[in-house]
């Protein structure tokens, strides 16, 4: 008998590619406007400006090739093709030099956003949470183990719609990388096993409906394969 007076919430995870093994899944950080021409699309300069996070709860996750329900709430739902990062250990204050003994593997992610919320909260000075923490916001596909794969530093990245190439870039594009982003998140908070770190789009992100099918692929790191379903309320 626990002392619990709920039940505790499940442990949210991922599996890993080639195994029956699971990846459990603690916090889930993202990088902004980490590539040059996805920043221009977004308006910004793409100046090497110090990293900047937010979050999504882990229970956001969408796991490998699941449907996602289109959510409530906004009228603009975007994609983002991301590399994401699975932290096998973390630390507080961790060099870049050595900061990918934290990596454990590597996967394919979709950032959801609600961009209308997002471009509101802009203007406001009001936070990201409910443009990119919504329920269903965090695609993830399986975790490819580093002690396989290495840690990619270049590769394509591509999403398409329906068939249609949307997103197209190189890992190798990012402003900063991911060592630089785990030295820098590691100052903010100490980072631990099962963290998650989305690691920023390239340029092309736009929006989606109900029945688009979304497939991202990275080199290396197979493919997640979304159908956007209608919507959740
Ligand atoms: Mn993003």
């Amino acid at each position: 008998m626990s002392d619990y007076v709920i039940d505790p919430p499940p442990v949210a995870s991922l599996p890993v590619a080639g195994s029956t093994a699971r990846f459990p899944v603690r916090r889930i950080f993202c990088v902004g406007r980490n590539y040059a021409d996805h920043a221009r699309e977004m308006g910004h300069d793409p100046d090497r400006e110090p990293p900047f996070f937010f979050d999504k709860p882990a229970d956001a996750l969408v796991v490998g090739d699941e449907d996602v329900p289109y959510p409530s709430a906004t009228d603009q739902l975007e994609h983002e093709a991301e590399l994401v990062a699975a932290l096998g250990s973390g630390g507080r204050n961790i060099d870049a030099a050595g900061a990918l003994d934290c990596v454990w593997g590597y996967a394919v992610g979709n950032d959801l956003t609600r961009r209308d919320i997002q471009a509101e909260a802009k203007k406001l000075g009001r936070p990201w949470t409910m443009a990119k923490g919504f329920d269903g916001s965090a695609v993830c596909g399986p975790v490819y183990p580093a002690a396989r794969i290495g840690h990619p530093v270049s590769g394509h990245i591509r999403l398409l719609v329906n068939g249609t190439l949307r997103q197209s870039g190189d890992i190798a594009q990012m402003i900063w990388t991911l060592p630089e982003i785990i030295a820098a998140l590691s100052r903010l908070v100490e980072l631990k096993a099962g963290d998650l770190i989305y690691t920023g789009t390239p340029s092309g992100v736009g929006s989606l409906v109900p029945g688009d099918v979304v497939e991202i692929a990275i080199a290396g790191l197979g493919e997640v394969r979304s159908r956007i379903t209608s919507r959740s309320c």
